[in-house]
């Protein structure tokens, strides 16, 4: 007999206190947080030959016609087709692409990057970074074994293995009414001591959210509410060469962001909504200087073309995620956050009008100095005044700001001193820390330095409590002697994570914040986490 599924061990904890009149706590700690995985994703019957193997970015399987290109995707669903999107790595020009691929296949990336954290974000199976795949013209290649597009691949995104043909799915157990008995008793055990919100970035992807019991929205990246075909509205803004242009540019996308920001209040409404100002590391939303220059050299480019070549190599670097993102941005191009915070305002304010009740968020990225977050604040407070002048009754709002850069963490009581709360991003924060760049770093170096028992586990998947751990640890207690009220929190991918959730349970956050699909996962996990620790 083969051990028990995640769905028997479900079925006979919540039967061991229901018919066996056995305790909660034990029950709840019979089952292994990660087993929910299975339940809540499909998987395969049985495993066939690999044919290579990556990360397993985000859990689940699919099976589909191989397509390189989000258009070539596009059509061929049109068609009926099931698709995997192969990529070497995606960025936001391939979002409705990914949107509608039943998996995503990606030759370079790691578990922070933007494949994986998409992918995760809408319960999409993804293997990052198989780097024994070489993408060619129509075709991938394994060794000798070539793959052409609309051959049919399969992909484990909790194993991350890639197999040639399609691999059967496993029976999935539909009805589980015992995971809903048992995660009621996990949110009884860690009520008021450990909170889960959802980093969720669309208003679909909010309901989902709730759906899973998620109680508030602890990131909103708001780059993510321009991919796919809204992304030229974005580009328009960083790109605007005068004032004018930047400020035509912004006046169209206020008129967007309040609809979004409606939806997101809307579907989370009476529950704390943690909306992010800005963060677009350049190199994932602008257009390619490479693409621009070979259709210059063949003529093909016209005078917009021309301003946008001229555009994009003034803006053009070569260590992006360390470069203009973030409040860096948003202080170059100020005009920006002020349109951001205006357009959440007239959002709550309608929300509010017409019955709804929202509890705002505003957190500032990547900052690395209390002047620099007393700057932004100043902005975003100036903007709350005025919008609440308007109001009979003022919204709330509280503002506070990423603690994702080491330096932020080391002067974190100082930037607690003008903070209202604190979410740590633990993904640039492991970045920043090991210099491990969360784009190239996984597939090649962690594997090997796992494999040699250099470092434990992939930093980004579990935290490193030793150094990482160690900064959201001392900043949290700076801050917190400082600031005694600061809530804390985290929406880095190790908030899904049961043993980083066990960590931060330890270290005094307040809440765990991560992707819709790991709600589950997160809220037996801090469950558990109460209870192997109490009291803390
Ligand atoms: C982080 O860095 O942990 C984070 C949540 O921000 P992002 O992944 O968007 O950089
Ligand atoms: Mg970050």
């Amino acid at each position: 007999m083969g051990s028990p599924s995640g769905a028997e061990k479900i079925r006979a904890a919540v039967r061991s206190v229901e018919e066996q009149g056995g305790d909660i706590a034990a029950a709840l700690l019979m089952v292994d947080a990660a087993d929910l995985e299975a339940v809540i994703h499909d998987q395969f019957d049985m495993a066939g030959a690999v044919l290579a193997s990556g990360l397993g970015a985000s859990p689940g399987a699919a099976v589909g016609a191989v397509c390189f290109t989000p258009d070539d995707a596009v059509d061929a669903y049109d068609a009926g087709i099931d698709v995997i999107l192969v990529k070497d790595e995606t960025s936001p020009e391939d979002v409705h692409g990914m949107a509608i691929a039943e998996g995503i296949l990606t030759t370079r990336g790691g578990l922070a990057s933007h494949a994986a954290v998409v992918a995760r974000g809408w319960g999409k199976p993804a293997v990052c970074g198989a780097e024994a795949i070489t993408v060619g013209e129509g075709c991938f290649t394994v060794g000798d074994v070539v793959v052409n597009a609309g051959d049919l691949i399969s992909l484990d995104g909790t194993t991350g293995q890639v197999f040639l043909g399609a691999v059967s799915m496993g029976d999935k157990d539909e009805e589980l009414p015992e995971l809903d008995v048992l995660l009621g008793w996990a949110d009884e055990v860690r009520a008021g001591k450990l909170g889960v919100r959802a980093n969720a970035d669309t208003p679909e992807d909010a309901v989902r959210a709730r759906e899973f019991g998620a109680e508030g929205i602890g990131l909103c990246r708001t780059e993510h509410q321009f991919l796919g075909k809204r992304l030229p509205e974005i580009r328009r803004m960083i790109l605007a060469a005068t004032p004018g242009a930047e400020e035509e540019a912004l006046t169209a996308l206020e008129i967007v962001q309040k609809q979004d920001y409606l939806g997101l209040l809307v579907a989370m409404d009476d529950l704390p909504v943690t909306v992010r100002l800005l963060d677009p590391p350049l190199h994932e939303f602008l257009p390619s200087v490479e693409a621009l220059v070979l259709s210059d050299a063949l003529g093909e480019l016209d005078v917009d073309g021309a301003e946008l070549l001229a555009a994009a190599r003034h803006w053009q670097e070569s260590n992006p995620m360390m470069g203009t993102r973030g409040v860096r941005l948003g202080i170059l191009r100020h005009g920006l956050y002020h349109m951001q915070v205006r357009a959440l305002l007239a959002a709550a304010a309608e929300h509010q009008a017409r019955g709804g009740s929202p509890h705002i968020e505003i957190m500032v990225p990547l900052v690395i100095d209390a002047r620099e977050f007393e700057l932004v604040r100043g902005w975003i407070a100036d903007e709350v005044e005025v919008a609440n002048a308007a109001l009979d009754r003022p919204i709330e709002v509280l503002i506070g700001t990423m603690i994702e850069t080491p330096r932020a963490a080391m002067c974190a009581g100082l930037i607690a001193e003008e903070a209202e709360f604190f979410s740590f991003g633990t993904n640039d924060l492991t970045q920043m820390t090991f210099g491990f760049s969360r784009d190239d770093v996984e597939s090649r170096i962690v594997r090997e330095y796992v494999a040699r028992g250099l470092i434990d586990a992939n930093p980004f998947e579990t935290l490193d409590q030793v150094a990482v751990g160690e900064m959201v640890r001392s900043a949290a207690a700076a801050g917190r002697a400082v600031n005694p009220a600061l809530k804390l929190g985290v929406c880095g991918e190790h908030g899904g994570d049961p043993a980083s959730i066990d960590f931060f349970y330890r270290s005094g956050l307040d809440y765990v914040s991560c992707s819709p699909f790991r709600v589950p996962i997160a809220r037996l996990a801090a469950a558990q986490a109460v209870l192997r620790n109490e009291p803390r």
